[in-house]
């Protein structure tokens, strides 16, 4: 539990990944704006969910493809809320195929939400964070970011050109006291990886040193670790929550 009055926004917070951060932050005791994009009704079930709690998210559309929406979105908030604290780039999708099956928006469609979006929020968010001298930016990777995987050329590329956009943003805006980290997840349990049958998750858990998928909320945690001043003087800085896999 940190403070009641830091805003946090979460790209993507009406499902999996997305969700678990919302709700920890929500608990941790901040004001919490998660964005949907096709999902309203279930970002509205969370926001309510939490409200009978006592604590205190707000949704807003934004498809984080487009940047008058997220600048439409970001300018909302501080609006409302006059700050953002924490900014955890998080919205993702996935068109996975082989190379030479692979279409131009196939990979324009992965990197323009995956990357460019996460480029947009981060500048978005920079100005007034940079006005506050506080701020936190956590990106949300891949171990495939890391390590490649056959059949995800344009997603194993955006995710890698997060861990590169975290370290040079961590450089520029550590004189401001913003920190820029990035987390790596391995295999997650969430609708993204609910695609997979069962033969496959078997052969991705047998080569899990822990044996095992990771809960959205194991993600979470260290999400809110890279939020809260106990991570004070960590930046640029890439985890992977992946059970070992990427040792
Ligand atoms: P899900 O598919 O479960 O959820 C994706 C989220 O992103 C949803 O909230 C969705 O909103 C949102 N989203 C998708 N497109 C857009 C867009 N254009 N604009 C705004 N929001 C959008 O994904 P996960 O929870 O599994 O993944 C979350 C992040 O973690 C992603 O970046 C993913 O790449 C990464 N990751 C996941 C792993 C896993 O094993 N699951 C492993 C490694 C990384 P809506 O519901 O409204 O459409």
């Amino acid at each position: 539990m940190e403070s009641t009055s830091k805003v946090a926004l979460i790209t993507g917070g009406s499902r999996g990944i997305g969700e678990a951060i919302v709700r920890r932050l929500a608990h941790d005791g901040y004001i919490v704006y998660g964005t949907y994009n096709s999902n309203p009704e279930k970002a509205a079930a969370i926001a309510n969910e939490l409200k009978v709690e006592g604590k205190i998210a707000h949704f807003k559309k934004m498809d984080i493809s487009s940047f008058e929406s997220i600048q439409q979105g970001i300018d909302e908030i501080l609006a409302e809320s006059g700050r953002i604290d924490v900014l955890v780039n998080n919205a993702g999708i996935t068109k996975d195929t082989l190379l030479m099956r692979m279409t131009e928006q196939d990979w324009d469609d992965v990197l323009n939400t995956n990357l460019k979006g996460a480029f947009l929020c981060c500048k978005a968010v920079a100005r007034p964070m940079m006005s506050q001298r506080s701020g936190r930016i956590i990106n949300i990777s891949s171990i495939v970011g890391l390590r490649g995987n056959a059949g995800q050329v344009n997603y194993s590329s955006s995710k890698a050109g997060m861990v590169g956009l975290t370290k040079s943003l961590a450089q520029e805006l550590a004189s401001r006291n913003i920190l820029v980290n990035c987390i790596a997840p391995g295999y997650i349990e969430t609708d993204m990886t609910d695609k997979l049958n069962e033969d496959q998750r078997k052969a991705f858990s047998e080569k899990i040193p822990l044996k095992r998928a990771a809960k959205p909320e194991e993600v979470a945690s260290v999400v809110a670790f890279f939020a809260h001043s106990d991570s004070s003087y960590v930046t640029g800085q890439v985890i992977a929550v992946d059970g070992g896999l990427a040792m």
